[in-house]
């Protein structure tokens, strides 16, 4: 092969199907965003894989708080319930717990 050399130094790896691929105007379908792609099938592929991935990452899992359960907690480790298991039914941490309660003895 006449252009052995110059293809060893272009070849590039598709990131999408993994194909080994020489970089070539058509080829070059990112906007500088993503590497090369070796088609236009493979590009876009790797946008649908890109929008796939954003959701995931601006998706934002916050449970609202019960209402009254700062008071429920402070009147049932009174009664004598442990913090083990208000922690559990609540799905909180044992300090958070901890730190209602306190935050009960500072109101006083
Ligand atoms: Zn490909």
């Amino acid at each position: 092969m006449a252009h052995k050399t110059y293809h060893n130094i272009w070849e590039m790896t598709c990131p999408i199907c993994g194909k080994n691929f020489i970089p070539a105007a058509e080829h070059i379908y990112d906007n500088g965003e993503t590497a090369p792609v070796c088609s236009w099938t493979c590009h876009l592929e790797a946008r649908r894989r890109k929008e796939a991935v954003k959701p995931k990452q601006r998706r934002f899992r916050s449970k609202p708080i019960p209402p009254g359960r700062d008071e429920d907690i402070r009147k049932r480790v009174s009664e004598g319930e442990s913090i083990v298991s208000l922690a559990e039914e609540y799905e909180i941490s044992t300090e958070r717990v901890k730190q209602i309660i306190r935050e009960s003895t500072w109101e006083k």
